[in-house]
């Protein structure tokens, strides 16, 4: 069975290493790049001297969703062989101006998310220092070396079809690629070991985000209903038991959801105090994940209807209902 090989990459500003998955036959394809940090290309290089390749060897490069540790080495891989970058109409603009999305996702999050959380000054200039950092990591691929594919295209990779699923959660434009023949599934980061954060996104229009974990719940329910014997993640090694993974994350869920609303009763009534309860002294980037996660807890009570909200003096304020 033509199985995709996983290369494991450092990934060393978010700590939890990024995998690639390498196809060799018929010709040599590439999903997912990790970031363009030095560490991250040179175990990219070995990974592919192992299997007997080199960068200028690739022929294709599939970017699962466009955050820096999946498509961050596109741009150098693009320059240093004849690659065809595919990546999905919903991610294309991330991909061909890199900068700009990051400039515009920084922006909305020092205006308008951020100050609304209740968090101090000196904790979003820490969130906001840490995107800058991140944006670094990944550049732009030249236009005329993208090809685009739709939320429901099959992908041809190792000789076999692969279909595109549409799995918003985690990103908007988050997609999975399944094979039904031998029910092999590279789940990206829709599925982990571990729930993955609801990233919050500067929306299309207007300023509200689009709740990321109800839409994530539903592509749980997605994934569960297919056939899968192996999951190849986008983090962490591959394994069989998804549905056991997908219920837990489930239970999980539901449990911290219910905390949440319980603290909210107990009067932590903005972003801020929530994550402080209930990330208390965890290191600055576990709390701004456990930022998204409680932005998302929220998300679920308030369309539970457990849970109003009201802007005031620029903070959102929850109350349970
Ligand atoms: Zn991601």
């Amino acid at each position: 069975m033509p199985a995709p090989i996983r290369l494991q990459l450092p990934n060393e500003r978010q700590v939890a290493p990024v995998n690639a998955y390498l196809f060799t036959k018929p010709e040599p394809a590439l999903v997912d790049t990790g970031t363009n940090a030095a560490a991250d290309r040179s175990a990219l290089q070995a990974g592919l001297a192992a299997n007997g390749l080199s960068v200028s060897d690739l022929k294709r490069v599939i970017i699962t969703h466009a955050h820096v540790d999946h498509f961050g080495q596109a741009a150098s891989i693009a320059a240093n062989s004849s690659a065809e970058i595919w990546v999905s109409e919903l991610a294309y603009e991330w991909l061909v101006d890199t900068p700009a999305m990051w400039q515009k996702r920084i922006a909305y999050y020092q205006n308008y998310f951020l100050p609304r959380t209740g968090l101090p000054q000196t904790m979003r200039e820490t969130v906001l220092n840490f995107m800058a950092g991140s944006a670094k990591t990944a550049e732009s691929v030249p236009r005329q070396r993208i090809k685009i594919y739709s939320m429901d295209a099959t992908l041809e990779m190792g000789g076999l079809d692969w279909q595109v699923l549409h799995t918003p959660g985690h990103a908007s434009h988050q997609t999975c690629y399944y094979q039904p023949e031998t029910r092999q599934f590279l789940s990206s980061d829709m599925l982990l070991a571990v729930t993955p954060t609801p990233v919050v996104e500067r929306p299309p229009t207007g300023n509200r985000h689009i709740p990321g974990l109800p839409r994530f719940l539903d592509s749980l329910d997605l994934v569960e209903s297919l056939d899968i014997d192996i999951v190849y993640p986008g983090h962490g090694q591959p394994f069989s038991n998804y549905r056991e993974v997908i219920a837990r994350q489930r239970k999980r869920i539901c449990q911290r959801k219910a905390a949440c609303l319980a603290y909210v009763r107990q009067g932590c009534d903005t972003a801020v105090s929530l994550v402080q309860k209930m990330y208390a002294d965890r290191p600055v980037t576990i709390q701004f994940a456990g930022l998204w996660m409680v932005i998302g807890y929220l998300d679920l009570l308030i369309a539970d209807g457990r849970v109003s909200t009201q802007e005031i003096g620029g903070v959102i304020h929850y109350r349970a209902r």
